[in-house]
């Protein structure tokens, strides 16, 4: 069981895509677990065997659980079958929150984010996150469930996120982390981290902070009065949050 669950298509996803948020959300008591669907054996860099001990390693300094999925990189499609498999460890963790990487494919192929295989994992995801609460369906093994929401990460480069964590705080630990896949440090001439970094960047200057990761979620967001005053100087009527 896990307060969080993340999906992602291969073994770096969830670490370079939100991995500074899974160190917030650890050191903040929330247990976490990090579902991959396939272990990224098609990638230019790093066999499935190599790939599967760097996620390992990840989650072991993470302070997280981990699930290793049998879906084969570059053939991850959304399918009965799929929803049902990820259906079921939705049904096993039983998490409030659902990270998955953004559903919607963009139109430029360089883009790093546009990996087909993780606009079908959010794809695949957003569906199974609905089978895991129907009752009926009994292919589905396992209680069913029905988590608080799905929030997606890998924010398309042409979309601006609609959700930014502050992670200023976590990056050094993040860092340490995301670099646990030796296998993919070569991606972009050697400069991923780099890249990754300054992503974060740009995304904390969106809300005044040094670094931030993006996300979108499709579900409308509760009004929360504490949660949008917080930070705020109180005066009259405190306190809020
Ligand atoms: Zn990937």
């Amino acid at each position: 069981m896990a307060d969080i669950l993340v999906f992602g298509a291969h073994p770096d996803d969830a670490e370079f895509g939100m991995g500074a948020s899974m160190v917030k959300f650890v050191r903040s008591g929330a247990s976490l677990t990090v579902c991959v669907l396939s272990r990224g054996e098609a990638g230019t860099f790093g066999t499935a065997a190599q790939r599967e001990g760097e996620m390992r390693d990840a989650a072991r300094k993470l302070g997280g659980g981990i699930e290793i999925l049998s879906f084969l990189d570059c053939q991850i499609f959304d399918s009965y079958e799929s929803r049902i498999k990820v259906a079921e460890v939705i049904r096993a963790q039983r998490p409030k929150l659902v990270f998955a990487p953004y559903h919607t494919h963009v139109g430029n192929h360089k883009d790093g984010g546009a990996h087909p295989d993780h606009a079908a994992t959010g794809t695949i995801v957003r569906s199974a996150t609905r089978y895991a609460r129907f009752a009926g369906l009994k292919d589905v093994h396992g209680e069913p469930w029905n988590a608080d929401h799905i929030i997606y990460y890998m924010v398309p480069r042409s979309r601006m996120p609609t959700l930014l964590n502050d992670v200023s705080d976590y990056m050094e630990e993040w860092e340490g982390i995301a670099r646990c896949h030796q296998s993919q440090m070569s991606i972009r001439d050697g400069k991923i981290m780099e890249f990754l970094r300054a992503m974060r960047g740009t995304n904390g200057g969106m809300i005044s902070v040094r670094y931030a990761e993006g996300f979108i979620t499709d579900d409308p967001i509760p009004f929360d009065l504490p949660l949008f005053m917080r930070g705020t100087p109180r005066q009259p009527g405190a306190p809020l949050g």
